[in-house]
């Protein structure tokens, strides 16, 4: 067995033993698994992560989109030991609170839009998004409109894993897998370099907003509910909208009464160089869904911050709300997100992408656009994307089912860098506090991989 770094053998062998036989994980098939085991993860620092056989991996994607202030955060760490020791539980229920989730919940007020002034506790994106559902039905109910329940979504978006928060998603494969909730509905995703054709990217960002308004007529206005988007669609792919996009969506949303959602797990805090997407984008959202970064991953804890158009119908009577989880407002998860706040701003880390990180990341990564099998590159503030492809003008793949994806991440490991796969779109999503350097290795290994990836299809 090999040694690790303090010189201790390791149970790696023992580990993924029994990994193999005892452990499901998630978006995994688990027969494959079984024969291909995972690797182990057993310690992080800095931007890099490290698996038990000891090898040190740079981590392009911020762990799941959260650990965005990277994984050496001291000050993080001592906000938890301290709340876990004054006052380590107590509920939110039956008239009481505790003084990180208040101080947390004020402090997202603070931060966000002036029209976001209340804040409701969860402990996942997906709990926070089924939390989303419930408030928009009791916002109508309130206001005597109980025929508005259609949500629009989008195909290829993603907003979680519960039942309701997978029915919200768009992924084909995953709603064959239960009974979606049959008052969800799926618009066009505005992705131009699969859907986009001839179209240049402007003509086609307004056209598939165009697709907003045609379902609000046809399904008609008096019966939807709420619409809910990602900013910037992640897990489908970061799907970066043309700039055209969101400006005609803006426009039909501010002509038609039905409520927004800005589903902000992954753009929130940071990630596009203003604290929310929406603010990116300059839309107008009533609800706001976080997780993930906001305890830099280090806390299980989501939630929904409710702008004052849904809060002031919802905070003037109806009577109880009948919605809530054991761990809403969870002390230790609220002091995690309190700390990682107060990093945030000491460090100007949102200003960092927005003038110097964010700029230089774009500037390197578009230089992969020259590489033989890239046929786009794409990305906003520390997130990007590139597609994979055997024949740039053409557009072909370099092999059928999305499968070329999962050739290239295989080679950007062996090349010490983490970057994910969605079908033949190469993703990243750097911590926002990397050096410039960390983002040249992160480039030069992203290249050799490309190169690998070339070389495995004989080009
Ligand atoms: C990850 C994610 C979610 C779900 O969050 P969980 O904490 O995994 O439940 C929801 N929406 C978006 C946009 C996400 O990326």
């Amino acid at each position: 067995m090999p040694a690790n770094r303090d010189g201790k053998y390791s149970h790696t062998a023992e580990l993924k033993r029994q990994d193999a036989a005892h452990h499901l994980h998630p978006f995994t098939d688990f027969q494959d698994y079984a024969a291909h085991p995972g690797r182990i993860i057993s310690r992080a620092e800095g931007v890099y992560i490290e698996d038990s056989d000891g090898n040190r991996i740079l981590d392009g994607m911020s762990g799941l989109w959260c650990c965005n202030l990277g994984y050496s955060q001291p000050g993080i760490v001592e906000a938890v030991r301290k709340q876990l020791s004054e006052l380590p539980f107590y509920n939110n229920f039956f008239q009481c609170a505790n003084e990180p989730s208040v101080r947390l919940a004020a402090r997202l007020a603070s931060l966000t839009p002036d029209n976001f002034n209340h804040v409701f506790f969860t402990n996942s994106g997906s709990e926070a998004n089924d939390t989303n559902l419930r408030l928009v039905r009791r916002y109508w109910d309130l206001l005597d409109k109980p025929n508005k329940r259609i949500i629009l979504s989008r195909t290829n978006a993603y907003h979680g894993s519960t039942i309701a928060a997978a029915s919200l998603g768009g992924f084909d494969f995953v709603h064959r897998q239960f009974e979606t909730l049959p008052y969800v509905h799926h618009i066009a995703q505005p992705y131009w370099f699969k859907d986009g054709g001839e179209l240049s990217p402007e003509e086609f960002g307004v056209r598939v907003a165009k697709d907003l308004e045609r379902a609000i007529d046809e399904l008609g206005e008096d019966n939807i509910a709420a619409f809910i988007a990602e900013p910037i669609q992640g897990a489908g792919g970061v799907i970066v909208p043309p700039e055209s996009y969101w400006p005609e969506m803006r426009r039909i949303l501010a002509e038609r009464d039905i409520l927004f959602i800005s589903d902000e797990v992954i753009c929130g805090f940071g990630r596009t160089g203003q604290l929310f997407g929406c603010q990116s984008y300059g839309t107008s959202p009533d609800l706001i869904t976080f997780a993930k970064a906001v305890t830099n991953g280090f806390q299980p804890l989501g939630g929904v911050l409710l702008g004052d158009r849904v809060a002031n119908v919802l905070t003037s009577g109806g009577g109880e709300f009948g919605h809530g989880f054991t761990y809403s407002g969870h002390p230790a998860a609220c002091a995690a997100a309190l700390a990682t706040l107060d990093i945030l701003e000491r460090e100007q880390l949102v200003e960092r992408v927005a003038d110097d990180i964010g700029p230089y990341l774009q500037r390197r990564w578009q230089e992969l656009a020259d590489h033989p099998i890239v046929g786009e590159t794409r990305g906003k503030g520390m997130v990007a994307a590139l597609e994979l492809v055997r024949n740039k003008h053409t557009r072909e793949r370099l092999e059928d089912g999305g499968k070329a994806g999962a050739v290239c991440r295989q080679f950007c490991i062996e090349s010490g860098l983490v970057m994910r796969a969605v079908g033949d779109a190469m993703i990243i999503a750097p911590p926002l506090v990397c050096s410039h350097e960390e983002i040249d290795l992160l480039i030069e290994r992203a290249t050799r991989a490309l190169d690998l990836t070339a070389s495995h299809y004989h080009l």
